[in-house]
């Protein structure tokens, strides 16, 4: 924690800061291969186009689906990263061409391995409606090449060369560990260095981190330092990422108790609930997934607003204190009474003072009524043409009511439910195709009619 305390294991140790003799403890050396990448879904292509070139997910999408309608890319909005044999047979026909566009293509063809369709990416069981993004048949010609937009050009790069990839030996390279020690310490040293670039040559230059010649037994001259550096804000959680966090909450707990029982526990929630904790809190519109990264809405800063004016409310201690409680209860140290007693009285005092106690701006306000309409908005209102016609719960209404439009549409109508597909078609249309379902008020009997909206009126219409 500090410089001192730094100086002080390690004088324990028999080390100290600066310059001393180590001494290489062992070495060991490993050949490994790495296989290509597995060819692109469209998920995998936005993030490697947004690694590389910095593109919005809709950006690279927009390409694709461009390079999709001029007939260079295969179908973009799959999930899928494997072909079927048919692909594959028409992408090694049509190898000389693909490598053609390459700058490097001598030295590409002198890396390809027989060809062989092999499971990591040629998987016809693993291919269901559309199977992963490669070329098509028609490659591009020098003029086709210069008329993509840059975007275009690079998607177009990255699906080629991923795609060739699958044909290229494998990348080989040696990785040496080694443990030195000072004192009674143990460093321990890694590094790769390439034995044979494969695929990699299609990926631009590798950086190894090289090693020096190691042996047993070596003295060298060993520097220790300290080194001071400064936290980096955490990404943006994905839904991936917020679950892990979920699981392993109890370590970022600054009660050290607290983190002790939320461990034992394994973090918030469980295997089972926290996908649908992430997905209700969506559903309620407290966060947003966008590009798989995870927002919070306004509606969801308020929430935590609230929250916050009741710092029990979202406290991890809270719930260790529960955790705690129903343990006593398990042991019998506790009464069940006493506990849901405790929660109950918890509960009524929450309900009492916290909206007491929250202050949100009339901006934040705003944004998150804006937010709802948008999301909950069926469609344009077709009396006013300003609002726009949203689920008001028991009927449809216009989010104009304030500026003086009253429209509204009920929920059930001659007997029959109206759903949201009705009411768009309605309002967008004025008029519905035949519907089955609506019931007679005075014998009971089912009928089918038209639905017809002009003005703000809704009628049945037969014919
Ligand atoms: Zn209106």
């Amino acid at each position: 924690k500090s410089p001192a305390e730094l100086e002080q294991f390690l004088l324990a140790k028999g080390g100290s800061l600066g310059k001393q003799t180590g001494r290489v403890a062992k070495v060991d050396k490993e050949q490994k291969s790495q296989a290509s990448p597995r060819l692109f879904s469209l998920s995998s292509l936005q993030t490697e186009a947004n690694r590389r070139y910095h593109a919005s997910a809709s950006q690279v999408l927009q390409a694709v689906q461009n390079l999709y309608e001029n007939k260079f890319l295969s179908y973009p909005r799959t999930d899928c990263n494997y072909i079927t044999d048919n692909e594959y047979a028409y992408l090694a026909q049509n190898l000389d061409r693909y490598q053609g566009l390459l700058p490097n293509s001598a030295e590409v063809k002198e890396q390809m391995k027989p060809l062989k369709a092999e499971k990591r990416y040629v998987d016809s069981g693993k291919v269901q409606e559309h199977h992963a993004i490669i070329m098509t048949k028609t490659v591009p010609s020098q003029a086709q090449m210069g008329k993509m937009s840059k975007l275009e050009g690079q998607v177009y790069d990255l699906v080629l060369r991923r795609t060739l990839e699958m044909f290229l030996k494998a990348y080989v390279y040696e990785k040496t560990t080694a443990l030195i020690n000072v004192g009674q310490l143990t460093f321990k040293a890694s590094g790769n260095v390439s034995v044979n670039l494969g695929w990699k040559i299609l990926e631009g230059p590798v950086k190894d981190a090289q090693l020096p010649p190691l042996e047993v037994g070596q003295e060298l001259t060993a520097k220790l330092k300290e080194q001071e550096e400064e936290t980096k804000p955490p990404a943006k959680f994905t839904e991936g990422s917020l679950i892990t966090a979920m699981k392993t909450a109890g370590k970022t707990l600054d009660d050290e108790e607290a983190q002790d029982i939320l461990k034992d526990v394994e973090g918030i929630g469980t295997e089972a609930t926290r996908a649908s904790t992430i997905e209700i809190l969506k559903k309620r519109g407290y966060m947003q997934s966008r590009q798989n990264k995870l927002s919070v809405t306004p509606e969801g800063t308020i929430l935590c607003k609230a929250a916050e004016a009741e710092p029990l409310l979202v406290s991890a201690q809270m719930t260790a204190q529960w955790e705690k409680a129903l343990k006593q209860v398990g042991a019998k140290e506790r009464s069940q009474d006493n506990f849901l007693g405790q929660i109950k009285k918890f509960i009524s005092k929450m309900i009492t003072e916290v909206p007491g106690k929250i202050q949100v701006d009339q901006g934040l306000q705003e944004e998150a009524q804006t937010r709802q309409a948008k999301t909950a908005a069926i469609g344009p209102c077709p009396v006013c043409k300003q609002g726009e016609i949203t689920d008001k719960g028991k009927f449809y209404g216009c989010s104009n009511y304030r500026g003086g439009c009253h429209f509204t549409l009920p929920k059930k109508f001659a007997g029959k439910n109206m759903g949201k597909r009705i009411v768009k078609t309605l309002i967008s249309k004025g008029k519905t195709d035949k519907l089955d379902g609506f019931v007679s008020k005075k014998s009971g009997q089912r009928y089918s009619a038209k639905l017809q909206l002009e003005g703000d009126k809704l009628s049945l219409v037969f014919d």
